[in-house]
């Protein structure tokens, strides 16, 4: 069982590598037989480089990125379906899947991916177990996301039967701590004494995964379905100049990022937003891009202005990759240092529902700039907004029959 991480960029000691001894077993060999053949091949098959990649990924929380990953794994002719790598990276993705709210298809994957774990025959006992624990655990994060406490103890139940190490025993208490804590449970001490520890920063992370939806104030009331599409005032409002032509088109649309543009700004008039906006325009033209960065920018009044087209891939996010696919939003101001205006957090809030409304995106690949890359953007009040946000939608799906 896989622990959780902290994101990166904290402090702290680094973390010991947690190689089960199986897998060094599994690897070895192969390795051994590719330095006999070849002594300029690399150390370890790509494949095996790519599904580190996508752990680390997955294990920082960064579950859209890391789901791409496993499933371009998976999408490789050379590696065998039934292979325990492939078993892997389908663990991996049903765990993303779940991670980002996809609750039914996460459950099928990891369901149908246990079935061939438990099913399986030879001297590779150790790593299905593994795999089959892992399983066990997605499953059980699916039910306990959407309160289906009974059913997620089950699952951690079998989990712990299966667990090779005290971290993942210890990680599948705390889970089952959680379960007690939703169940209206009385013998909360207990389960917590049956930790080595329980002030580790992974429990908080779990916590923070789970029980935050419940126990935060309620935002704005969720939308149940897609809303009237918002007044978004054209590119031409703010005299925006011709696009340039080194640029990509839009894949589709699966994430969407928040921004402030780092510059203090309060006016609420609209004259004195178009300029701000074409000054943003012109800033980014400095720097090569082919035009304003963002898709859509929202004033101080709450007003919802048109950047770049949305036929065009953003630059926002920090790198192409993590620009694919996702809506760049930017509020004017620095809230680093000024406070939210009300009216800009609620414009906000709707433009965002109606984003996820129209292009089917996933509650929990609403992301601030911070949650992608090192940068103190966009300031801790709209970070917290776009959190609110993530609990509100999730509050709507549970809520919803
Ligand atoms: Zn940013």
């Amino acid at each position: 069982m896989l622990p959780f991480l902290p994101p990166p960029g904290r402090g702290g000691p680094p973390r010991r590598c947690g190689l089960p001894v199986w897998f060094l077993c599994l690897a070895l060999p192969a390795l051994a037989a590719c330095a006999s053949a070849d002594q300029g091949v690399p150390p370890r098959p790509p494949l095996e480089e790519r599904l580190a990649a996508a752990d680390r990924l997955r294990l920082e929380g960064r579950a859209a990125f890391a789901q791409e990953e496993y499933e371009s794994i998976l999408a490789d002719e050379t590696l065998p379906a039934d292979s325990l790598r492939a078993m892997h990276a389908r663990v991996g993705c049903a765990d993303c899947r779940v991670m980002r709210g996809d609750f039914v298809r996460g459950r099928l994957d990891a369901g149908l991916a246990l079935v061939e774990l438990r099913g399986g025959q030879g001297d590779d006992a150790a790593p299905r177990d593994f795999l089959a624990c892992e399983a066990e655990r997605v499953l059980g994060d699916a039910d306990l996301s959407e309160r289906l406490v009974a059913q997620a103890e089950d699952h951690y139940q079998q989990a712990l039967a299966l667990a090779d190490s005290f971290e993942a025993r210890d990680l599948l208490l705390y889970r089952l701590y959680l379960c007690d804590r939703f169940a209206g449970g009385t013998d909360l001490a207990r389960r917590l004494r049956e930790l080595r520890s329980h002030e580790r920063e992974e429990y908080a992370l779990l916590t923070s995964r789970f029980v935050t939806r419940q126990a935060r104030p309620a935002p704005p009331a969720p939308v149940a379905r897609a809303p009237e599409g918002p007044q978004v005032l054209p590119r031409a409002n703010w005299g925006a100049r011709p696009t340039r032509s080194n640029k990509d088109p839009m894949t589709d649309v699966f994430r969407v990022t928040v921004h402030h543009s780092g510059v203090r700004f309060t006016a609420l008039d609209a004259g004195a937003a178009a300029r701000q906006i074409a000054a943003i325009q012109r800033g980014h033209f400095a720097r090569g891009w082919a035009d304003i960065g963002y898709h859509f920018v929202i004033d101080p009044a709450g007003r919802v202005w048109e950047g770049r087209s949305l036929a065009d891939q953003g630059a926002h996010a920090g790198n192409f990759a993590l620009n694919r696919g996702n809506i760049g939003v930017c509020l004017l101001g620095d809230f680093t240092s000024q406070p939210l205006p009300a009216a800009q957090t609620s414009s906000l809030l709707r433009f965002l529902e109606f984003l996820r409304a129209e292009y089917k995106i996933p509650a929990g690949s609403f992301y601030s700039h911070r949650e992608l890359n090192g940068t103190a953007c966009p300031g801790p009040p709209l970070a917290e907004a776009v959190h609110q946000f993530r609990a509100s939608v999730g509050q709507s799906v549970m809520a919803s029959p």
